[in-house]
């Protein structure tokens, strides 16, 4: 597409390229007007988290939560995190954000746990900028020595691409999470370029499956074929397997044959607010 406009404009002059840079700026512009309402927002604390659970395969028990982050608008509506994830971590907003996020699912924890419920391990979504330049370690260390939290019930999801793309930096990152107590797993695991000697070498505990490949795995037999291999290269490294994005009861069912260890997606249920999700956790002396 970006081809083809291009040579058009390049065919009919000038003014083309004025237009394209009017479009630039207005993309810009966008990028700028949600900054600010960004900003904002976090100082409002407008922002809340969903909890979707996570389900071990063998036992049928809910076994955990992924927290993700919402962010609900005046008139109802809510503005999806693929939207403005990019653009805080673009303006470098995603470190306050980031440590939000932290906190609250720390605290939400402790608060389950004193309200009577099993304590469950949350995961926390940790973006590429946290990584490469926010200070995770103290981060993490901070958020649990303020929240009482103990190290085992966190778990922080890095995608796979920001994990292959600083080998030695998250390496040592790792590490380090990894001596703190906290549980680490590859989020969108397949999208990436793994080598396998590195993922031998990670400190991680889940490979989580990407949910492109749970998608359609009756019609397309490449996908199957792709969870069937990471859940035995998952296995050969003594690592746990989740699959993300399960939707039907046959992607459900092909999961469980094919001995992965836990699913989170739509068929189980949605990401819902703490209340909802309270209703789902077992009592502490189940
Ligand atoms: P992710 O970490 O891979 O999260 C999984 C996404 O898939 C979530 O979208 C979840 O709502 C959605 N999902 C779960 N089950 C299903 C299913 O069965 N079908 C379908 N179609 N989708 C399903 P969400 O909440 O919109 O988040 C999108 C991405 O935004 C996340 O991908 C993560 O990369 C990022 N994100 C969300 N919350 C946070 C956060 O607190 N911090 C950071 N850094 N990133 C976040
Ligand atoms: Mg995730
Ligand atoms: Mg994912
Ligand atoms: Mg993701």
């Amino acid at each position: 597409h970006a081809d083809a406009a291009m040579f058009r404009a390049k065919q009919t002059g000038r003014n083309n390229f004025q237009f394209f840079s009017a479009e630039m700026n207005s993309a810009i512009n966008g990028r700028l007007e949600m900054m600010t309402k960004l900003r904002r927002a976090l100082g409002a604390n407008e922002f809340t988290l969903h909890y979707q659970p996570k389900l071990q395969l063998a036992t049928g028990k809910i076994i955990g939560a992924e927290a993700l982050i919402r962010w609900p608008q005046a008139d109802g509506s809510m503005i999806s995190p693929a939207q403005f994830i990019p653009v805080a971590e673009e303006s470098g907003l995603i470190i306050p954000l980031g440590e939000w996020v932290l906190q609250t699912a720390c605290a939400q924890i402790r608060a389950w746990e004193k309200a009577g419920h099993a304590a469950i391990p949350v995961s926390v979504n940790i973006s590429p900028l946290q990584l490469e330049r926010g200070n995770v370690v103290d981060m993490v260390t901070r958020t649990l020595a303020e929240t009482g939290l103990a190290p085992q019930y966190l778990e922080l999801e890095i995608t796979e691409s920001v994990v292959m793309r600083e080998v030695e930096k998250s390496f040592a990152i790792l590490e380090q999470l990894k001596a703190l107590g906290v549980k680490i797993s590859i989020d969108d695991f397949g999208t990436g370029y793994s080598s396998l000697s590195y993922l031998r070498r990670f400190p991680v505990n889940t490979l989580k499956i990407d949910q492109s490949f749970v998608r359609n795995i009756s019609s397309d037999p490449n996908n199957a074929g792709i969870i069937q291999a990471i859940i035995s290269l998952g296995h050969t490294l003594n690592l746990n397997v989740l699959a993300e994005g399960v939707e039907t009861e046959e992607e459900f069912r092909f999961l469980l044959e094919n001995r992965c260890d836990e699913m989170q997606g739509y068929y189980l249920s949605k990401p819902v607010d703490e209340e909802a999700f309270v209703q789902l956790l077992p009592p502490s002396d189940a």
